[in-house]
């Protein structure tokens, strides 16, 4: 098996951040020459978005600008495969494949992922049960339980206010009566910049091994997801609550 990145103990909180999508080499260069420079990065390199003529991500371009910056200096990149046939040539720049929710129902990706050596964090579906998404990542048993991060992202509700219903009760729930690792991602929950954080404060509360978070350096000109990002400053602050918050949860946190 590749390292798994993840591979943290239970006394460590654990952060991933990065854009929605990869964009361009400027962009990832203002977040990796960040003076608290993020060791986990997230990014898509193929986007599924909820509209056929919305971004749909930069593809292969995207790939070599993840190439170029991990040799000039080394960074663990976290991406979405959407389908199949993207494994292979993702797998060079890829320390963790993410399986976004539109995708946790789609068996045949988990089984074909389940033969590669990467970790890989599944997403919660929007209306999947907690029985449900531990069915889906039993696709994935092959990989080991340490290398399955189950991510809980929010889920449809009767509320439209918010993009989504932050479910921190299937943390509480999955920490208590499983041995996966759970991960929290605050921005798909809120869906908006002003909440994520305190989102994400909560996500520690209810045992979250980890945080998933999107960070733009300009989130007014990303090209998806632009209103629940962090910007730098915003970030920091996390950071700084997130050091803070950690040690009352008796963990440490690593970014
Ligand atoms: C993402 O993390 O970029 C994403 C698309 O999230 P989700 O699959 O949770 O909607
Ligand atoms: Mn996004």
């Amino acid at each position: 098996m590749h390292p798994n990145p993840l591979n943290f103990s239970a006394n460590e909180l654990f952060l991933i951040v990065g854009p929605c999508a990869v964009e361009s080499e400027t962009q990832m260069r203002a977040i990796l020459g960040h003076e608290h420079r993020p060791t986990l990065i997230r990014g898509g390199i193929h986007k599924m978005r909820t509209n056929a003529k919305s971004f749909q991500g930069i593809g292969d371009e995207g790939l070599g600008i993840i190439k170029k910056l991990k040799q000039e200096s080394p960074f663990d990149f976290i991406t979405e495969v959407t389908d199949v046939r993207q494994i292979e040539t993702l797998l060079p720049v890829t320390s963790v494949f993410q399986v976004g929710a539109r995708n946790m129902y789609n068996y045949e990706l988990l089984k074909e992922l389940s033969r590669y050596d990467r970790p890989v964090i599944l997403k919660r579906a929007f209306s999947a049960t907690i029985s449900e998404w531990l069915g889906a990542a039993e696709y994935l048993s092959n990989l080991g339980e340490e290398n399955i991060i189950l991510c809980e992202r929010g889920v449809r509700s009767f509320d439209n206010k918010l993009r989504n219903l932050l479910d921190l009760g299937s943390v509480i729930y999955l920490k208590k009566n499983t041995t996966f690792k759970i991960i929290v991602d605050p921005s798909h929950s809120m869906g908006l910049t002003p909440y994520v954080a305190d989102a994400a404060y909560a996500a520690v509360a209810a045992g979250a091994d980890g945080l998933i978070v999107e960070v733009h350096p300009d989130p007014a000109c990303a090209l998806s997801d632009g209103q629940q990002a962090l910007n730098l400053p915003q970030y920091d602050e996390l950071v700084k609550k997130l050091r803070t918050l950690a040690p009352v949860f008796q963990k440490e946190l690593r970014i």
